[in-house]
């Protein structure tokens, strides 16, 4: 297990639970591969921290082209297309679920994708279910184009490749508080 330590909290975590920055001709760019060949330090996917990023403490390590919200938007477009990548997946394996009706009525653990603009109504009777819920900032139509719909407002994925797993912990950690 390979561990690195966060720039800003300097907890110790394993390197894969850390979002890896690089510098690069003078700007810093965040390496999701965690391989390019630069120097490079860590952080946590934790919106505090990430928020730190944009102290003046950092700015001698992060250098003065450091734009922490076009950074955040980045990472954010990252988030989301691996996602819509990984419910393109689901959907080839039939690992999909679509519509409010059948999300609740689906037995097993599943994770629960909502979109933007979902109602109140909707929401509050998937609520009441003991799921895994993720709004995304998607609304509805794209929601559906991600599995050949018009409109979905929710859809589940029923089974998870341990990456994407990350993808989504991360996700919520950094973003699922704008909801
Ligand atoms: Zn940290």
């Amino acid at each position: 297990m390979t561990t690195r330590s966060c720039i800003v909290c300097r907890n110790k975590q394993e390197k894969k639970d850390l979002l890896r920055l690089v510098k690069y001709d003078n700007n810093i760019l965040f390496d999701f591969s965690q391989k390019i060949p630069q120097r490079s330090f860590y952080v946590c996917y934790d919106k505090k921290c990430l928020n730190s990023l944009g102290h003046k403490k950092y700015s001698k390590l992060l250098g003065t082209n450091f734009d922490l919200e076009l950074n955040l938007s980045r990472l954010k477009t990252y988030f989301i297309n691996s996602i819509k990548q990984m419910v393109n997946i689901s959907f080839v394996r039939e690992k999909v679920i679509i519509g409010v009706e059948s999300v609740i009525t689906y037995s097993k653990k599943a994770i629960i994708l909502l979109a933007s603009d979902i109602t109140m109504r909707s929401e509050n009777k998937l609520l009441k279910n003991d799921k895994t819920f993720l709004k995304l900032p998607v609304d509805r139509f794209e929601l559906g184009s991600w599995v050949r719909k018009t409109e979905v407002v929710a859809t589940g994925i029923t089974s998870l490749d341990s990456n994407y797993k990350d993808i989504i912990f991360h996700y919520q950690k950094v973003f699922s508080w704008e909801n």
